[in-house]
Parts: C-alpha cells; sequence; structure tokens
C-alpha cells in the first residue's frame, strides 16, 4: 500500500481498518513532534498513608494536549510511544520535569515517576537518573521508580540490572499494577522492591463483595509485609474502599477518593495547606 494511495478505493474494502492505520499514522506523526512543541505537562496524583491518611508521595502521570488532536489520554499515547521507541526521549524528560518539581517540595513528600520496558533497557538510563537528580538537586531518596511486571517479559536480565544501579544510587522501585499481568513472584526475591502497588481491578472487585479479590489482596499484603516491602491500593474511589483497604493492612492508598491527578500547582497548594494543618 503505497503512502499517497489516494481516495477512497481502500475505505470500500476496509474501512475501519484504513481509517484507525490511517488515524495512528497521523497521531504518530504528531508524537514526534510533540516534544519541541511542548505539548506534555505531568499532573500528580496524592498517595496517602492509610493510617494517617497524609500525603507521602504524588505520582508524576504524564498528559499530551495535542495542537492536532486535542487531550490523548496516557493509554492511547503511551503505547504508542512506546512501540515508536518515542517513550525514551519522552521519559526522560518526563524523569527531569518530574525531579524539577519534586525538588520544590518538602523532603517528607517523595515522588513517583512511570518507566516504560524500552527506557530501562536503554544503555544510559541509570546514568540518566543520575543527571536528572544532579540537575535539579533533588535527593535520590525521594524518588520511586515505577515499573510493571512487564519489565521482566524481555530483557530481563538487562532490566534487573538497571533497576539494581538505580536502586544502588539510593532511589526506591515500586512493582505497578501488580497482579495484572506476567506473574513476578520470582522477581521479587530476586530484586528489593519498596512498594508493590495492587492494581485497582481488586480493589473494585473487593468493593464487590469478590471473596477472590479480597484473598488475593490479603495474600499480597502478607507477602510484602514479610519480604519487607509496603504495599500501595490503586484506584480506591470511596471512603468504603478506603476503609477496607486500611482493614486489610496496606500502607499507602491512592485513587479519587483522596485526590485526583492534579496540575502541579495544585499539587503545591494541597502540600501547603497539609502542613499549615499539621503544624497548627
Ligand atoms: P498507572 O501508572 O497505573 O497510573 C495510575 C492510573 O490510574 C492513572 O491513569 C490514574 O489517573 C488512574 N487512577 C488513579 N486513581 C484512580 C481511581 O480512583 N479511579 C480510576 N478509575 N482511575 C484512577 P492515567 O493517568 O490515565 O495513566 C494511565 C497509565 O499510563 C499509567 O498507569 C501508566 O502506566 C501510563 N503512564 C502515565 N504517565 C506515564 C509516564 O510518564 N511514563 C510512562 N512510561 N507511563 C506513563
Ligand atoms: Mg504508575
Ligand atoms: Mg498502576
Ligand atoms: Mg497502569
Amino acid at each position: 500500500r503505497s503512502k499517497d494511495a489516494g481516495g477512497g478505493e481502500y475505505c470500500e474494502y476496509e474501512p475501519t481498518l484504513h481509517a484507525s492505520a490511517e488515524e495512528r499514522r497521523k497521531l504518530e506523526l504528531s508524537l514526534r513532534n510533540a516534544l519541541v512543541n511542548n505539548e506534555f505537562l505531568l499532573h500528580y496524583q496524592p498517595v496517602v498513608d492509610a493510617v494517617t491518611e497524609e500525603v507521602v508521595s504524588f505520582e508524576a502521570l504524564a498528559r499530551w494536549h495535542s495542537a492536532d488532536h486535542g487531550f490523548v489520554s496516557p493509554g492511547k499515547f503511551i503505547p504508542l510511544a512506546e512501540e515508536t521507541r518515542l517513550i525514551v526521549p519522552i521519559g526522560q524528560w518526563v524523569l527531569r520535569e518530574a525531579c524539577e518539581e519534586a525538588a520544590r517540595w518538602p523532603g517528607h513528600v517523595k515522588v513517583n515517576i512511570n518507566v516504560s520496558p524500552e527506557q530501562l533497557i536503554e544503555p544510559d538510563f541509570a546514568a540518566s537518573v543520575v543527571r536528572a537528580l544532579a540537575q535539579t538537586g533533588l535527593a535520590p531518596e525521594r524518588v520511586e521508580i515505577e515499573v510493571t511486571e512487564s519489565v521482566f517479559l524481555r530483557d530481563a536480565g538487562i532490566a534487573r540490572r538497571a533497576l539494581e544501579q538505580v536502586m544502588a544510587l539510593g532511589c526506591q522501585v515500586a512493582l505497578d499494577d501488580f497482579g495484572t499481568g506476567y506473574s513476578s513472584l520470582g522477581y521479587l526475591r530476586k530484586l528489593q522492591f519498596s512498594t508493590i502497588k495492587v492494581d485497582r481491578s481488586f480493589v473494585q472487585g473487593a468493593s464487590q463483595q469478590s471473596a477472590e479479590s479480597l484473598a488475593i489482596i490479603r495474600a499480597v499484603v502478607a507477602m510484602a509485609d514479610s519480604l519487607k516491602m509496603t504495599t500501595t491500593a490503586e484506584g480506591v474511589e470511596t471512603i468504603e474502599e478506603a476503609e477496607m483497604i486500611r482493614s486489610m493492612g496496606c500502607t499507602k492508598i491512592q485513587g479519587y477518593y483522596f485526590g485526583r491527578p492534579m496540575t502541579a500547582e495544585e499539587a503545591r497548594n494541597l502540600i501547603r495547606r497539609e502542613d499549615l494543618r499539621k503544624s497548627a
């Protein structure tokens, strides 16, 4: 199929296929220029201590406002960026931007940064973390890198060594969306993750009285405890879910109930309000 094959002849045969391939091509073109066009920004979602409900961290979440396509959700552009390897430069920007913002927060507030497998297996990944920390003055202890189980699917050895390098710097590493992908129980033995993030689907299941979801959350919490790891429950949307999660002994909670992803300015205001309340 030549690029400049014009007209509707393909549309007649496979309209949806043609439209989506064409849409994807356009999206990819725009994504290629999104960094230089300054179209990305980060939102920050609070992670709170399950017991005290104090904000202990914010997760940095990429947002793309495309001049051509409007707001494009991360669920759409992150996979495209991964397929095209554009996630490597985009991820570098995220790392640098998130560290710069976190350096403005009080020392007790950490930042969580998502890293894709394609970024992790770049030979200079650890060096790019060192650079981001040096340029922003952020202490490594305040950074928690989030990876999903999928990093151990391919190039497991490379991914593991990169994570060990990052841990040697003093950063922490969390296992994101736990329970949804390839089982990485073997990696729990080999790598000292700081946190296991229990996927939202289990929280949802548990709040719908699913005995299986409840059992899985309890088992993950027990396993994390004995491995000296903490747990974060993702996607907590209601007070009932927050109470249920707390009663099961999760360490931290993240979700719309405690705060949606917000702008950097809103995150700063949230920290300020909380510090005022604490000193009052
Ligand atoms: P994630 O790392 O698991 O991030 C949590 C996602 O759950 C976020 O979606 C967040 O907005 C959403 N969420 C949080 N609390 C709730 C809740 O109570 N209810 C519901 N329904 N959703 C909740 P978001 O921002 O759309 O990001 C989706 C995914 O895109 C992320 O999942 C992450 O895998 C990826 N992503 C986002 N930013 C980056 C980035 O900078 N780099 C990389 N590599 N991936 C990113
Ligand atoms: Mg995450
Ligand atoms: Mg997650
Ligand atoms: Mg996810």
